[in-house]
């Protein structure tokens, strides 16, 4: 498969280029250029394929045979290797809880799948690949773990010094091996600032390669299609045959996803764009006009983006068409106010913990689904990793999962940088 840059159509790339690149030479982002509709006899199946098996199917035509099909087929069994049930909460909608990764949140299985793709690209390659990843908590975690002792690459995770939740900090300080947490003395601004200086530096990336890892990487967006089949063949299982799935969005890389399974034919009704008061995209599908806008503190920070980065794809995907763009996609926004009284309420009533973002997509959902039609919401972090907000709103304490009670044991292990670039520098040359 190719890949074309959304400023450019006649600007093609192969799949290694563009997944060690992240962005094209022109700023655009990489699309692929045809999305392949799946066998008839691939649907027959999918109801008893694991997720690796699913993961194999699906992203074969991306990333095959650029990565020989033998290799792929491991590399997919070994990133999609925890559990994504899909569970009733209460009679028409379900929720997907992705958040049973090495850092109990989505961002986990893009970053497990892209670190191994990248690592196929390393063999051979005298020098390592290095991934510089600016956070301001979660993308820290969920691409250090994914890169943990993964040959051929170094991680610099870059983190504003007593700004980020202990809890989170733990998640990428304590990890060793390939892994080095940089505490920089200054906001998370500064720390991207410093990131995007080193990738401008041209003398320094005659010594080093570096990389990105976020989610204009095709890498990282592309295998969280799995996902949605996977909830599709769970739901087959329980009798469910089309179902509308709402999707609690910031960058908007997990519904670019969605859509794309859609168009390999996955059968679903309606996705929902949850947002909260960061409303871009609900904003323009109501009026057709595209306004970004500084971003607003939520609680379901994690979706604080007021320029979301995919929102490109997907209007590249319905060729700007705002009418067809409608006919896919319902947006809804929801205060602060009403994350709170969701996550209240779902626990009283059924019994179930959200989080703030899932809240956001549990919301949605609820508000738009239409007579006896079933629902899908996505549950993207676990509660467990929110407790100042959802404990005193549920009334108990949260258990923590093992894998967090691990994490806070660890020792604290980073490199101290001032917000000056040369201070930056050395620590990456050395
Ligand atoms: C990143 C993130 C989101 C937003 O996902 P996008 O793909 O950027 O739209 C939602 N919830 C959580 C918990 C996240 O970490």
């Amino acid at each position: 498969m190719k890949f074309y840059s959304t400023n450019n159509v006649s600007h093609i790339s192969d799949l290694k280029s563009a997944v060690l690149n992240g962005l094209a030479p022109d700023k655009g982002l990489y699309m692929p250029e045809v999305i392949p509709e799946l066998s008839q006899d691939f649907w027959g199946r999918l109801p008893d394929l694991s997720l690796g098996e699913i993961g194999f199917e699906v992203l074969k035509p991306y990333f095959c045979p650029d990565i020989p099909e033998a290799k792929f087929k491991t590399l997919t069994a070994e990133a999609f290797n925890f559990p994504i049930p899909l569970k009733k909460v209460s009679d028409n909608i379900s929720v997907l809880e992705l958040f049973h990764g090495p850092t109990l949140a989505f961002k986990d299985i893009g970053a497990r799948f892209l670190a191994r793709v990248m690592a196929q690209f390393t063999e051979g390659l005298d020098k390592t690949i290095n991934v510089l990843v600016a956070t301001s908590g979660d993308t820290g975690s969920a691409v250090a773990n994914g890169f943990l002792g993964v040959e051929g690459v170094k991680v610099f995770v870059l983190y504003p010094k007593g700004l980020v939740s202990e809890v989170q900090e733990k998640q990428f300080t304590t990890l060793g091996q390939n892994i080095t947490a940089i505490e920089v003395d200054g906001t998370f601004d500064d720390c991207q600032a410093l990131v995007k200086t080193a990738f401008m530096d041209e003398a320094l990336r005659e010594q080093l390669i570096l990389t990105s890892a976020n989610s204009i990487n095709l890498a990282r967006f592309l295998p969280q299609m799995v996902y949605y089949f996977y909830a599709y063949a769970q739901a087959v299982k329980k009798g469910i045959k089309e179902i509308s799935i709402s999707v609690p969005s910031g960058n908007f890389g997990n519904l670019t996803a969605g859509l794309i399974a859609q168009q390999m034919g996955l059968p679903v009704k309606q996705f929902i764009a949850a947002t909260n008061i960061n409303d871009i995209v609900p904003k323009y599908l109501e009026s057709g006009i595209y306004t970004p806008a500084p971003s607003i503190a939520t609680p379901a920070n994690a979706m604080d983006v007021g320029d979301p980065s995919n929102f490109v794809r997907i209007r590249e995907l319905f060729k700007e068409n705002i009418v067809d763009i409608r006919s896919y996609i319902k947006g809804f926004t929801c205060e602060n106010e009403t994350i709170f009284k969701t996550i209240e309420s779902v626990y009283e009533q059924f019994n179930y913990e959200l989080d703030p973002h899932g809240a956001i997509a549990y919301h949605s959902l609820a508000q738009l689904l239409i007579g006896n039609e079933h629902g899908v919401f996505l549950a993207t972090a676990h509660p467990a990793k929110f407790p100042e907000t959802v404990e005193k709103l549920i009334g108990k304490e949260i258990e923590q999962p093992d894998r967090l009670k691990e994490f806070m044991k660890g020792e604290k292990r980073v490199e101290s940088s001032t917000n000056n670039y040369e201070s930056f520098k050395s620590l990456l040359t050395n």
